[in-house]
């Protein structure tokens, strides 16, 4: 199986994540002790952001899936019109 391509923001390794992003305090993530800092954000460490714009970004799919959803309805209740 081909492994999943990470996120720019899952990979330690992106520039994005680097050590000079980090501003000297802990993550924002209750019982979190890792350094805070990447270009996404400066309260969460590079591990919580990732799992943080995740939830983002499967949340903003599951709108769309719904949105999708009605709108299918829709079309189809007005196809079904005289
Ligand atoms: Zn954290």
């Amino acid at each position: 199986m081909t492994p999943r391509i990470l996120h720019p923001w899952e990979d330690p390794a992106h520039p994005g994540n680097s050590p000079r992003y980090l501003t000297g305090k802990p993550c924002i993530v209750r019982g979190c002790e890792e350094p805070a800092g990447t270009v996404w954000s400066r309260l969460w460490c590079q591990k919580c952001n990732a799992a943080r714009i995740n939830r983002i970004g499967a949340s903003l799919a599951d709108m769309q899936r719904r949105l999708d959803s009605l709108m299918a309805t829709a079309a189809a209740a007005s196809e079904d019109k005289p």
